[in-house]
C-alpha cells in the first residue's frame, strides 16, 4: 500500500512529468500500477492520481465505478471490468457546457466543495500497456477525469470550489484552516 499525501505538500503543488512509453512496460512500474489501484481502493477513492502518492508522473487512475453505462471509445479498447488508467493524458471539451458538483479529495480529507467542470470532454492517452486510446467522457465520468487531470498539473479542487465545507467533527475547524492557508499560499506563487 502507498500512503496518500496530504495538504499542504510542496510535491502536489508540482507539473508531473511525461512517460517514457518503455518506463511505463517496466514491470517496476507496472507493480507502482498495481499498487496506486490498491490504494485508492484503501481509501474509498473512485480515482487517483500518481502525484497523490509523492511520484510526480503522469498517470491516473478512473475507478471503474466512474463508467457510464455505455462507454463511446474511438481508439482502443476499453475493459470496464477494470479500472482505467490513463497514462499521459490530454483532454478536450467537446460543448460549451458546464456543470457544478460537489468534489472531495484524498489529498484534501473530509473538505467537500461544488466545482465547476465541462460537461463533455474527449480524452486521449496511453492504457498501462502502452496502447493509444481515445474515448468521450461525460458528466460524473469526465468530472472525475478532469479532476485527476488537474492533479498532473499541480491544481487541486479547492483551487476552483465554492462554498468549502467540511464535515462535522471535531478536527472541522483545523481542516478549513489548512485549506484557507494552502489556498492563500497559492495566491503567493
Ligand atoms: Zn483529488
Amino acid at each position: 500500500m502507498l500512503q496518500i499525501i496530504t495538504i499542504p505538500t510542496k510535491s502536489l503543488r508540482e507539473r508531473s512529468k511525461e512517460i517514457d512509453r518503455n518506463v511505463l512496460l517496466l514491470s517496476e512500474t507496472q507493480a507502482f500500477i498495481d499498487d496506486l489501484i490498491k490504494t485508492m481502493y484503501a481509501d474509498d477513492g473512485i480515482g487517483i492520481a500518481s502525484p497523490q502518492v509523492g511520484n510526480n508522473i503522469r498517470l491516473v487512475v478512473i475507478g471503474k465505478q466512474a463508467f457510464p453505462k455505455k462507454l463511446k471509445v474511438h481508439t482502443g479498447t476499453i475493459d470496464r471490468t477494470k479500472d482505467l488508467v490513463l497514462v499521459n493524458p490530454t483532454w478536450n471539451r467537446t460543448s460549451k457546457k458546464e456543470e457544478w458538483d460537489e468534489e472531495g479529495c484524498l489529498s484534501v480529507p473530509k473538505i467537500f466543495g461544488k466545482v465547476k467542470r465541462w460537461r463533455d470532454i474527449t480524452v486521449e492517452a496511453l492504457d498501462r500497456s502502452g496502447q493509444s486510446i481515445a474515448f468521450d467522457a461525460t458528466q460524473f465520468f469526465a468530472r472525475v477525469i478532469q479532476h485527476e487531470y488537474d492533479h498532473i498539473e499541480g491544481i487541486l479542487f479547492i483551487d476552483k470550489a465554492k462554498d468549502l465545507h467540511t464535515v462535522d467533527d471535531l478536527l472541522a475547524e483545523e481542516r478549513l484552516r489548512l485549506v484557507e492557508a494552502e489556498l492563500k499560499h497559492t495566491l503567493q506563487l
